[in-house]
C-alpha cells in the first residue's frame, strides 16, 4: 500500500532536474544535470539534521537545567562546609574554655577543703550562697547539652560524637532546611553553653577572689594561742598590780610558759618594732596594715625576727623570757584592732 503509494509519486518526480546557472555577462550559460537521486538524498539529510538540531536543543536546555542544579548543590555544599567549621571552631572554644574552669574550681575547692584554717565557718557561710548560684547555671548548661549537642543513636549527626552533614534527601529544597533547621539548632546550643560557661567562670571568678580576700583577713586577723601553753595568769582588764599594789588597767594577757618555749605569730603580717623597755623587756610588735590588725608580745629572752621581716600565723618570732617589769617566765600578748586595744581572750580561738 505504502510502497504503491511511494512509487505513485516517485513516478510524477522526473527523473533527473537540469540547473542553469544564467551570469549578468556574455559568458555563456552553465548548465548542471541533477539526478533524482540526488535530489532525494539532499531531502534526507535536510530532515535528519532539523531532526537532530531539535534533539540536540532540548539536551541542551535539559543539560544547562542540571548545570545550575549542580551549582546551587555545589553552593548549598560550600554552605554547609562553612557552616561546620564555624561549629567545630566553637566547640574547639568549648573544649578549651573547660580545663579553665576546672582549674578555677580545684582552686575553690582547695581553698573550702582546707580544714585546719581559723575561721573556716566563716569562710564556709560567706561562699554559700555563691556556690548554690553557680551550681544552678552548671546544671542548666549541662541540661542543655544533654537536650541538643549529645547526639543520639540514629540522629542525623551520627552516634560517634562527630557532626557529619545530614543524609542527602530526595527533596533537593527540604535537604537545605532540614540543614539550615539543625544547623541553627547546633549553633543556638553552643552559643548558650559558651554564654553558660562564660557566667559559670564569672561566678567562680568572683567566689574565687572572694575567697581569696577572705583567706586574706582570716590569716590577718590574730588566731590562737601565742605560746606552746595555755595557762593565762593575768586577764586582760582591771587589776591590782603586782608591783604597785595599786588598781590599774592590765591592757594585755599574761600567759605563762617554759622559759626559753617559742613564741609565735598569732597572724600574718610585717613586724613593725623590735626592742626593750624597762617594763616590757624584750619586745616584739606585728602589724597587718591592710587589715590594721597588731599584736605585742613582750618579756621575751629572745628575739629571732628583725622589723622589716614578713611573718605568717604559727611563725617563731621569739622566746619565751621575764625581762623587763616580770614576776617569771611568760608573754604579755596584747591585741590592737583599728588601733585600739581590745581583749586578746577573743581571738584565741
Ligand atoms: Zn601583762
Amino acid at each position: 500500500m505504502l510502497r504503491q503509494k511511494l512509487k505513485a509519486i516517485q513516478s510524477k518526480i522526473p527523473p533527473s532536474f537540469t540547473i542553469m546557472f544564467i551570469p549578468h555577462s556574455e559568458q555563456s550559460v552553465f548548465r548542471a544535470k541533477v539526478p533524482r537521486f540526488v535530489i532525494q538524498g539532499s531531502l534526507v539529510l535536510l530532515i535528519g539534521l532539523i531532526i537532530s538540531t531539535y534533539y540536540f536543543y532540548t539536551d541542551y536546555h535539559k543539560m544547562k537545567a542540571n548545570m545550575s542544579e549542580l551549582y546551587r548543590l555545589e553552593t548549598v555544599n560550600k554552605e554547609q562546609e562553612y557552616h561546620l567549621q564555624e561549629l567545630e571552631t566553637k566547640t574547639e572554644q568549648l573544649q578549651e574554655k573547660i580545663p579553665e574552669l576546672n582549674k578555677l574550681e580545684n582552686n575553690v575547692r582547695n581553698m573550702l577543703e582546707e580544714n585546719d584554717r581559723p575561721g573556716r565557718e566563716e569562710l564556709l557561710s560567706r561562699s554559700d550562697a555563691l556556690l548554690s548560684r553557680n551550681s544552678v547555671r552548671m546544671s542548666q548548661a549541662n541540661e542543655l547539652s544533654v537536650k541538643h549537642v549529645m547526639p543520639s543513636p540514629g540522629s542525623a549527626y551520627g552516634g560517634t560524637g562527630n557532626f557529619t552533614a545530614a543524609p542527602a534527601d530526595n527533596n533537593s529544597i527540604n535537604e537545605g532546611d532540614d540543614w539550615g533547621t539543625r544547623y541553627s539548632e547546633i549553633d543556638s546550643t553552643l552559643e548558650n553553653l559558651l554564654v553558660q560557661y562564660d557566667n559559670s567562670k564569672q561566678t567562680l571568678m568572683v567566689l574565687n577572689g572572694e575567697l581569696e580576700t577572705t583567706i586574706e583577713y582570716l590569716d590577718a586577723k590574730p588566731y590562737g594561742w601565742p605560746t606552746t601553753e595555755q595557762r593565762i595568769t593575768s586577764s586582760y582588764g582591771w587589776r591590782r598590780s603586782p608591783f604597785t599594789r595599786r588598781r590599774e588597767f592590765h591592757d594585755g594577757l599574761d600567759i605563762a610558759a617554759p622559759y626559753g618555749s617559742p613564741v609565735e605569730a598569732t597572724h600574718s603580717g610585717t613586724v613593725v618594732y623590735v626592742g626593750y623597755t624597762w617594763i616590757y623587756g624584750r619586745t616584739v610588735m606585728i602589724e597587718n596594715k591592710k587589715y590594721d590588725f597588731k599584736t605585742f608580745y613582750s618579756h621575751n629572752s629572745k628575739i629571732l625576727v628583725d622589723e622589716g621581716d614578713e611573718v605568717s600565723r604559727g611563725d617563731i618570732i621569739a622566746k619565751i623570757g621575764s625581762t623587763g617589769r616580770s614576776t617569771g617566765p611568760h608573754t604579755h600578748y596584747e591585741v590592737q584592732v583599728n588601733g585600739v586595744r581590745v581583749n586578746p581572750t577573743d581571738y584565741l580561738q
